[in-house]
């Protein structure tokens, strides 16, 4: 079965932009325009990554690999979400294995530097002591997992996983089945915006500190969340979180315990705008 998971990774702050640039990935090419309701149909990934850049959706997107219907329904449930948390700010959008490789490139330089130290660059036993340094930094994505939420600084955003992302009607059967055995919880349709909304929840709790806030840790230990929301959500307050955002946005009639989740992070999004915190996640 696949799995859903959230994932932390704190790569530091390096001069992405020019890396990006010299890699060939989508930066800025014009003033970026404000955030606009509709994404268009893409005929490419790249033209999707473009996209999403030129928008101001995140300030890097590679969706490498991944259909160009897909991608547009991930920029789309980014863009629905941030329309509803303007402070919330995202380095990356794209497939975590792309995301992974800018930041192992942005680090290989401090990891050779590291490495010449025990052995001659440019042996076979310094490039191998690089990539372990490198791996062990920025793990590869398990290949179960369909998406990740990355904490930042560095390079911070939503990744699907390109496996994953090949074509979109298997996405949404995938989608389809983990709905219906109850492993994660319900839209109104399986689609790609579910798993959006899910890792778009993460970036919420993460903006807010939500995981700490005691009506989450309430609901949490008062509620049967695995047979009120879904079995992926039972696994800890923050997988609640993000499965009670994807039910509460992506159903008509979500079930209380979606409903309260729902209202709690409308509150915290509220409460934000009241007191002026803009800092991004
Ligand atoms: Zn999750």
């Amino acid at each position: 079965m696949q799995r859903l998971k959230s994932l932390s990774v704190t790569a530091g702050s390096f001069p992405c932009r020019r890396l990006a640039e010299l890699e060939g990935l989508a930066v800025p090419s014009k003033p970026r325009k404000s955030l606009v309701k509709t994404v268009p149909k893409f005929k490419t990934h790249r033209e999707a990554s473009a996209w999403a850049v030129d928008n101001n959706v995140a300030q890097y997107s590679s969706f490498k690999g991944v259909d160009p219907a897909i991608a547009r329904d991930w920029i789309q449930g980014a863009i629905d979400t941030k329309a509803r948390v303007p402070g919330l700010k995202m380095d990356f959008i794209g497939t975590a294995q792309e995301r992974n490789r800018y930041v192992k490139d942005m680090m290989r330089p401090k990891a050779e530097e590291w490495a010449s130290r025990f052995y001659e660059p440019g042996t076979k036993s310094h490039a191998r002591m690089v990539s372990r340094y490198l791996r062990k930094l920025v793990p590869p994505m398990r290949p179960r997992d369909v998406a990740v939420s990355f904490g930042g600084p560095g390079m911070g955003g939503v990744g699907i996983n390109a496996k994953f992302g090949k074509r979109i009607e298997d996405f949404t059967d995938m989608v389809r089945r983990n709905m219906e055995s109850g492993w994660w919880s319900r839209s109104d349709k399986p689609t790609v915006a579910h798993i959006i909304s899910h890792e778009m929840g993460h970036e919420i709790d993460r903006l807010f500190d939500l995981r700490k806030d005691r009506r989450f840790i309430d609901l949490y230990r008062s509620h049967d969340v695995m047979r009120e929301l879904s079995e992926y959500g039972s696994r800890s307050i923050a997988e609640m979180i993000a499965e009670g955002w994807a039910e509460y946005t992506g159903s008509s009639k979500p079930r209380p315990l979606a409903t309260q989740i729902g209202k709690i992070i409308e509150e915290a999004i509220s409460e934000s705008e009241r007191f002026g915190k803009t800092t991004s996640a």
